[in-house]
């Protein structure tokens, strides 16, 4: 019998990214800000309310570009969780912060808002709270204490694409739509893709104009092709963070065809969610929490071990029958770069997660046949 590999992600191609490609080359028109980059803004600003949106090449560098918005300068203080990419933390090492390393959550990788009041110090600028497989952190607690102490939130929404939060005033509000920044991304892992991509939000009108400089090398030049001044020229720094429209027009393709990939990658959560649940209540594995003020966006299915051994395992397992799952970030306080950065402090529950969470195969063409496996060798990794 031929043995079937199933991978931990797999790209999935709406079928439109070709015909749309062809049609910005025919163009004549590739670089950045083309008729496809219109189209991907318009769709954000239509379909999510979100103020102002700039593609940028990754979610990397539009927290870069956050990083320069609100003038990070060395010796500023970011508050973030330990548990994430490294990108939420160079985009302000760049610039000379220092990160301040937060804890996650007892029930899932947030940040634990309880305690991150006793962080911020008279030199801290900014927090910047991380979505974890899409699933939002507690955006009340965050903006209060943003408001207090006049601090700016900048979201990591790299994960959060089309996922909600409810405020205590029961609004819903998209991910990405409540800090003064946010950052998305459409690398190939994420749930809409662009091989590499990103987004930043600006919900901020103070930023909006300066964000278009930025982007675009430090010049006014955005300003310039809409024929509001007439020559353009250095009037800020920047880079150049602009896609080009060859990306734009694949990232549409899939942004079409965003609710039929939600609503797929959704009945493979749920299912998963389903079945995995009696392990759960017997107390053999922990599944992701969602609190009453997060919706799910399906970006991510992971399951908590005990330890990092009892993950090892069902690794292993999962690896025999040719299923490939994968844990996810080492502490950051930890790394090899920031470690003797770090002051010191013990962050439990960011190192747990480091030890214990297990992502699952999780993409539009996992089939039944492939969830009833991978199910089926994490009871019997259990029950044997
Ligand atoms: C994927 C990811 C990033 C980086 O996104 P790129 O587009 O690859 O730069 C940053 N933060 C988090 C939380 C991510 O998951």
């Amino acid at each position: 019998m031929e043995v079937k590999n199933i991978p931990f992600n797999k790209p999935y191609l709406t079928g439109k990214e070709n015909h749309y490609i062809y049609q910005a080359v025919a163009s004549g028109k590739i670089s950045g800000d083309g008729t496809f980059t219109k189209k991907c803004h318009e769709f954000f600003e239509k379909k999510f309310g979100f103020k102002k949106c700039l593609l940028t090449t990754s979610c990397t560098d539009a927290l870069e570009m956050a990083a320069i918005l609100i003038n990070i300068e060395a010796g500023d203080e970011v508050i973030m969780p330990s548990y994430t990419f490294v990108s939420t933390s160079n985009a302000f090492v760049l610039r000379g912060a220092k990160i301040i390393f937060a804890d996650s959550d007892t029930l899932n990788p947030n940040l634990d808002v309880t305690k991150l009041e006793a962080l911020i110090t008279n030199k801290t600028k900014a927090i910047v709270p991380v979505h974890y497989a899409g699933i939002a952190c507690n955006m009340d607690a965050i903006m209060e204490l943003a408001n207090k102490y006049n601090l700016f939130v900048i979201e990591d929404a790299a994960q959060a694409i089309d996922s909600y939060y409810t405020d205590k005033n029961g609004n819903t509000k998209p991910l990405g739509s409540i800090g003064h920044l946010s950052a998305f991304s459409f690398h190939e892992t994420k749930n809409i893709m662009a091989g590499e991509g990103g987004m930043l939000v600006i919900n901020d009108e103070q930023f909006m104009a300066r964000a278009e400089v930025i982007r675009e090398k430090g010049t006014n030049r955005s300003a310039f092709f809409r024929g509001e001044i007439d020559k353009y020229g250095w009037v800020d720094m920047g880079s150049s963070f602009l896609p080009s429209d060859i990306i734009a027009a694949f990232l549409f393709a899939q942004l079409e065809n965003l609710e039929n990939i939600q609503n797929k990658r959704k009945e493979i959560w749920n299912y998963y969610y389903k079945v995995l649940k009696s392990l759960e209540e017997k107390g053999y594995l922990k599944l992701p929490y969602l609190p009453d003020f997060a919706s799910n966006n399906a970006h991510m299915f992971y399951v908590v071990c005990k330890n990092l051994e009892e993950r090892q395992g069902l690794i292993s397992a999962l690896k025999k029958n040719n299923v490939l799952s994968v844990f996810h970030y080492l502490s950051l306080h930890k790394s090899p770069y920031y470690l003797s950065k770090h002051d010191g402090r013990e962050l439990p529950y960011s190192d747990f997660y480091s030890d214990s969470l297990l992502r699952l195969p999780m993409y539009y063409e996992l089939t039944n046949e492939d969830l009833i496996l991978i199910t089926k060798t994490i009871f019997e990794f259990y029950y044997s």
